[in-house]
Formats: C-alpha cells, structure tokens, sequence
C-alpha cells in the first residue's frame, strides 16, 4: 500500500459535497433550495413559521391533534402551541416502546421587537422604540430596509395580523444611521458600543396630520393605523410587533451555489426537518418534527424547549398506544437541528481549523455545543454519535464534524440540554452559517441539502 492509499484508509479528512456526492445529488439540493427560499420569504417569524408549516402539513393530510385523541399506525397529527411553536408527528407501525425519533429545530431568529409603548415623535420624524430580540450585532441593523411583522390582540379579543414591507408596493421602515462626516468620535469606540440599544428606533413617518399642533407627526402616524388596523395607542400593550429585514431569499455569487436570506438560524434546519417528516407516510419509527421557539432568548416560556409540552405530548402519544412513557422516552432519539458556525477566512483568529465546520462539506455533527470548559453543554455520548455515524454512512449522508470557534473566544447553546434532560438520547446537528445572527446570512445549498437527506435517514434507519 503506497502512502496515499494508506493516507484515504486511516486519515480522516473533510471532504467537500462537490468532491463526495454524484452531480446528480448537487442538482438535486439547488432544486431543494428553491423550496427553502419560498419558505424563508414566507416565514420571518416564528408564528409565520407555524402558519406556514401548517399549510405543507395540510397538504400532506396532518391534522390538528388534540391531547386525548385516540391514535393509531399512520396517523399524521400536527400539534399548534400558541402560534409559535409547532409538533408534527406521525405514527410509525412498530410498538411506540421502541421511542420516538425526534427532529427538534427552532423558527424564531434575531430581530428587533417593538417596546410596549413604542411611538413618539422627535425632529420631524415619528419613531417605534424597540427592545432587540436575541444576540444580534447592532450596529448590522441601521441603515437597510426593515418590515415590521406581528399580531395586535386588542382588549375585546380582535386580533390583528401585521405584514408590511415584504410587497413590491410596499413601504419599508428603517433605523438611522449617522453619516461618516460626523462619525469620527463614534468611529473610536468598540463595534459593540457604536450602536447602543435605545438608538435602534425605527423610522415610520414624517408627515404631519393636517396642521395639528404637538405631536402632529405622531397623531398621523396613528391615524393611518387606526384607519389601516381599527387600533388606537394603548393597543401597543397587547401587541408583538417585530421588525426584520426586508430583504428577500437570493442566490449568491456566480455559480449560484451559496444562498443569502435572513433567519437561516434555524430556518435552514427546520425546514429540511419538516419536509423530511412530511413525506412520511407508513414509516416504522413514530416520528416527531419540533419547531421551537423562543431558542434565541433561553428557550424560556410556554413555546421554548424548556416547557413541559415535549414531554406532555410523548406522555398523550404513550399513553394513547399502551405504551409506558417513561419508556418512550428512554428509547427516543433526537437531533437537535440547529446552525453551525462555518469557517470564515475574513476572521480565521477565533477558528480552531480542525474542529471547525467547513462551508459545502455537509451537514454537521456537533457532539457538544457551550462555553468555557464544555458549560451548559449536551455532550452527546460516543455511544450514540457512534450510532448516528452508521446511520449516515449507510445513507450516503456527507456530514462533518465541528464544534464553535476556538475554546476561550466564546460559545453557544441549543436545545439539545433541554430535550436530553428528559432522558433523550439527543445530538446537535445542522448547517453551517456564515456570518449567523446577521441580517443577511448565508448558507451552502448542498449543506442544506444533505441536511435532509440526514434527517431522512435518521428517520428510517
Ligand atoms: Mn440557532
Ligand atoms: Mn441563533
């Protein structure tokens, strides 16, 4: 055996999609991401998300599942938590004792959220004051355009959906920025301090109602909102209003192969997972689909992970099919679907080459995520990553393995804790990002596609 050969049988060595896969396979994951890129326009937030998987679930004949039904082999069930947060699962025909295969992504991103009280007027200009959503670097957001999202659920119980800026004849909304000119002493401070919170007001009117005196911007501004919406001021308090980025999903560089969008964390997980379980129809292992919420803020609350609803549903579906819960729930899998951070040779200092994802090198296995000496962290057993290895070799799967950045730069988190710790054997796996939490992120079409081709096997292994 010469070194080479030796070299391909005992070295391990990233490979990239275009290397290991058939064009066949590459010609297969542009097509899949002119699917995902239909859905991310569609669905910028999390209760879009919901709204929109509903309608593929429909489609695929799920139905809206209450807890008590009575279920059976080759039922297709979705569950709708508050709007925000989706279960979609179908009955596989072996004894539910065997465990759930669970694929757990997450549909809300980084965005700005509207303040309770958020319009004012100052200079000529009205304004929403606005308290950001998750970690985002705030001085991305200034200066592009904006469209505002949410629900407003007045006292009598109307509930008013928002959408505006996401059609053609659309206006957009828009946060300032200050021009370079006057930029200098702003320029000396660190990028996290340019932009501090309270500045990130939105832009929505300067055109007075009539020649009213005081507040006359304002006073229009809520004029055409109350003519638009039926609400009046105090209607704010009962409203989630967000604002995110106008822009729309598009292809990147010349060959195409690279897509940019906002809310690829966790969208391009999330939908791969979903179109994965809903082309299900008789499988062998029961079969959840999770779309979370809340992940970006601690998975907090009655539609994050940390929620007792997981395991209330494995609970209802155990129960519904003679099986013991406690049971289920040991034998369940789950991959806890959520973006990985590629490596980017503009900022290759906070990268640990070895252990970093690369971009279009496949899906990536994430056998810990946290920070700091492993903290607030899953760590997937060998036995199991073992397990999954297998399951993606016999698929044909190309995965990579990967952790974030280098040991003491930083860290994250997902959901993996939250669901291993109701005794699920649980591993992170997903798409690796470029520039994450930005406005505009980017992702490989064929890491998003063997994305499902990973959840597909998993499923059926
Ligand atoms: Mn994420
Ligand atoms: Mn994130």
């Amino acid at each position: 055996m010469n070194a080479k050969e030796l070299s391909e049988k005992l070295l391990y060595r990233k490979k990239s999609v275009y290397e290991k896969a058939d064009k066949k396979t590459v010609d297969a994951a542009f097509d899949f991401a002119k699917g995902y890129a239909a859905f991310l326009d569609a669905a910028k937030t999390e209760r879009e998300a919901v709204y929109t998987s509903i309608k593929m679930a429909e489609e695929k004949s799920f139905r809206p599942y209450k807890m008590g039904d009575a279920l059976k082999a080759g039922d297709k069930y979705y569950y709708n938590n508050r709007d925000k947060n989706l279960f979609l699962f179908v009955i596989g025909n072996e004894p539910i004792e065997n465990g759930i295969r669970i694929n757990a992504a997450h549909i809300d991103a980084p965005r700005i959220d509207l303040k309770q009280c958020p319009l004012y007027e100052e200079g000529g200009m009205s304004f929403f004051k606005t308290h950001y959503y998750g970690g985002i670097r705030k001085y991305q957001w200034v200066a592009i355009p904006l469209s505002l999202h949410g629900v407003i659920v007045k006292a009598d119980g109307t509930r008013i959906t928002v959408n505006i800026g996401e059609d053609e004849g659309d206006p957009v909304f828009y946060i300032n920025d200050l021009l370079p000119h006057l930029g200098h002493e702003t320029d000396k401070k660190p990028l996290g301090e340019a932009i501090p919170g309270e500045k990130l007001n939105v832009l929505v009117g300067s055109r007075p109602y009539d020649a009213a005196e005081g507040d006359a911007i304002k006073l229009n501004t809520m004029y055409l909102l109350n003519e638009k919406y039926g609400i009046t001021e105090d209607d704010f308090l009962s409203a989630e209003l967000c604002v995110v980025p106008a822009f729309k999903a598009r292809d990147i560089g010349f060959d195409r192969a690279l897509l940019g969008a906002y809310g690829h964390d966790d969208r391009v997980c999330a939908y791969p997972a979903l179109t994965a379980l809903l082309q299900e129809d008789a499988p062998t292992h029961t079969l959840m689909c999770v779309l979370a919420d809340k992940e970006e803020t601690g998975s907090e609350g009655n539609t994050g992970m940390k929620s007792a609803l997981l395991p209330d549903l494995i609970n209802q579906i155990a129960v519904a099919l003679g099986g013991d819960p406690a049971v289920v729930r040991a034998n369940s899998k789950c991959l806890s679907a959520d973006v990985s951070c590629a490596y980017d040779p503009n900022f290759s200092d906070v990268f640990e080459k070895r252990n970093t994802p690369l971009l279009s090198c496949g899906v990536v296995l994430t056998k810990y995520t946290g920070s700091r000496g492993k903290s607030s962290t899953n760590d997937a057993s060998a036995e199991y990553v073992g397990w999954l290895r297998g399951v993606m070799e016999r698929a044909g799967v190309v995965w990579q393995a990967g952790e974030l950045g280098k040991v003491d730069v930083g860290g994250g988190g997902t959901v993996a804790k939250y669901i291993a710790g109701h005794n699920i054997e649980t591993v992170d796996l997903g798409v690796p990002v470029i520039s994450m939490h930005a406005p505009f992120e980017v992702i490989s079409k064929v890491d998003l596609y063997e994305a499902y081709l990973a959840f597909i096997a998993f499923s059926r292994d």
